[in-house]
């Protein structure tokens, strides 16, 4: 598996499929409904099993920038955080807010619950249209910050699904972790 180490060990991109990952929390791109829907979202819950369904169905879904966590099920992952990203239309629609707060709002939760270890995927970026080279600057520096205030979580793992996003990540996670705030 490829990976890339920032700086900070803390924060870390690999290539891979985040259902198999080992942490505490993976975080889903869900829709606002909760109940489950196409890319990751549909990956997780095929991986979780439908008692992870089930548990949705009661959080009465999630607003966009907002995050509510789950029972992982079946999955190596203990916990799902599921948060809601918008559709992107021309970035001049509140874009980079909503998903800055997605992966903040999800950290908070992380981080009340105690969890260490966290997963995401790269919110927004596939059916949701998110242009990747925009939204990983965004996710990157999003954590980086949120961690310089946080110390009780101690790795997040950006996972990338394809080549592409790795060599994305590969570039700006070394540059983005290096920078003085
Ligand atoms: P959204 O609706 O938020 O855009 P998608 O699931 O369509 O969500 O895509 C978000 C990102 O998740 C994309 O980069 C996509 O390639 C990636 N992705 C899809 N399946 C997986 C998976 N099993 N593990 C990690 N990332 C995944």
């Amino acid at each position: 598996m490829n990976t890339v180490n920032g700086t900070s060990k803390k924060i870390v991109a690999i290539q891979g499929d985040i259902t198999q990952q080992a942490v505490d929390a993976i975080v889903n791109a869900a829709n606002k409904s909760l109940l489950g829907g196409s890319g990751v979202d549909g990956a997780i819950h095929r991986a979780a099993g439908p008692e992870l369904l089930a548990q949705c169905r009661l959080l009465n879904g999630c607003e966009t920038g907002d995050a509510k966590i789950t029972k992982g099920y079946n999955l190596l992952a203990k916990w799902v955080i599921h948060t809601v990203g918008l559709i992107w239309r021309d970035g001049n629609h509140g874009e980079k807010k909503l998903l800055a707060s997605c992966y903040v709002r999800s950290l908070e939760i992380a981080a009340e619950k105690g969890l260490k270890t966290i997963a995401f995927p790269a919110i927004s970026t596939g059916v949701y249209g998110f242009p990747v080279e925009l939204a990983t600057p965004i996710a990157i520096r999003t954590v980086k910050e949120f961690l310089q205030k946080n110390s009780s979580i101690q790795q997040v793992i950006f996972v990338c699904f394809n080549d592409q996003l790795f060599e994305i990540y590969r570039q700006l996670l070394p540059q983005i972790l290096s920078e003085s705030n």
